[in-house]
């Protein structure tokens, strides 16, 4: 990501670093001890057991839902939003533009940010404020898109939950990353994620152990 970062402004009015123009952002301004834990691709077959290890811990996150998750799954969607969690927009049908070569990418892009606001909204009736491209894709044309479309695209200081390696490695990688303004990705849908379910218990105590607040990650841009 970093060869992407063309700009590094500082700041917007609470001081989280963003990157190009329009901005983007990937981790707080790292002066308060706080940090946003972020789940992708869902809702899916983990989101419950998410849920249920945020509510006994009593931490709020932030959901990036795929818009045709969250139409098969309005449930979930529900219930993420029953539990005070905040939910952001990761496009319809998780298309990788690293790979898309056809020429009408914006129209696409725009239909499946849309689509994606629509079934959120089905069941939130609120349209989401955050948006993270599948893959984390930053290039200028999307942000611009993004920012025309009324959302603040958002990536992550963190993550790899995606690689097969045990939840006890996984933890501890996920542990020497905690810093003031980490956001963590994690994934709640898409593929197998036992090992993030795993991990997720242990990795918030540590998160609380060394003295972070766990905040949404709009809380955490204050944006
Ligand atoms: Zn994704």
């Amino acid at each position: 990501m970093k060869k992407l970062l063309v700009v590094m402004a500082v700041c917007c009015s609470v001081c989280a670093i963003a990157f190009g123009k329009p901005a983007f952002y990937a981790q707080g301004s790292g002066d308060k001890k706080i940090v946003a834990l972020s789940f992708d691709d869902g809702p899916g077959p983990y989101t419950a057991r998410v849920l249920a290890i945020l509510k006994e811990h009593a931490v709020q996150a932030t959901f990036f839902m795929e818009g045709q998750q969250a139409q098969s799954r309005p449930q979930f969607v529900a219930a993420v939003k029953d539990g005070g969690h905040e939910i952001g927009n990761h496009t319809y049908s998780h298309i990788n533009y690293y790979a898309y070569k056809k020429q009408d990418k914006e129209q696409v892009l725009t239909r499946e940010i849309l689509q994606a606001e629509q079934a959120i909204m089905r069941t939130t009736g609120v349209k989401p404020h955050l948006l993270r491209m599948p893959n984390g894709y930053s290039k200028g044309w999307a942000r611009e898109l993004v920012a025309q479309q009324g959302y603040e695209m958002v990536n992550w200081s963190f993550g790899c939950d995606w690689k097969k390696i045990p939840a006890a490695e996984l933890y501890a990688v996920y542990a020497k990353n905690i810093h003031p303004g980490a956001i963590f990705l994690m994934h709640d849908g898409g593929k197998n994620r036992q090992t993030t379910v795993d991990m997720l218990p242990k990795l918030i105590d540590e998160i609380k152990r060394q003295g972070y607040d766990i905040v949404t990650v709009g809380q955490l841009l204050g944006i």
